[in-house]
C-alpha cells in the first residue's frame, strides 16, 4: 500500500500506517501520532492512566487532533 497524500502529489512512498478516521494509508512523512490517555485498572481503588496513540493523516489531524505530531525517527 502507498500512502494516499504522496500519491496525489505523484510521489509512491510506502506507508508506514493507516489513518484511523479515513483509512488512507499514511508514509513516515505524513502520519500524524495523536496520543490520548486511557483509564484502566481496577473500579474500585486508584485508576491508572496510560497513553495511547492514534494514527492520523495530516487532513483528519488538522481537523480533529491538532496537537498530533509528525513520529520523529528512531535514533
Ligand atoms: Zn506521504
Ligand atoms: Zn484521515
Amino acid at each position: 500500500m502507498h500512502c494516499l497524500d504522496c500519491r496525489t502529489t505523484g510521489s509512491n512512498s510506502p506507508c508506514v500506517g493507516v489513518c484511523q478516521r479515513c483509512g488512507a494509508g499514511v508514509c513516515a512523512e505524513h502520519a500524524r501520532i495523536a496520543t490520548h490517555s486511557v483509564r484502566r485498572g481496577p473500579l474500585i481503588g486508584t485508576p491508572a492512566e496510560a497513553e495511547a496513540r492514534t494514527v492520523l493523516c495530516p487532513l483528519c489531524a488538522a481537523t480533529e487532533a491538532p496537537t498530533a505530531a509528525a513520529p520523529t525517527p528512531a535514533p
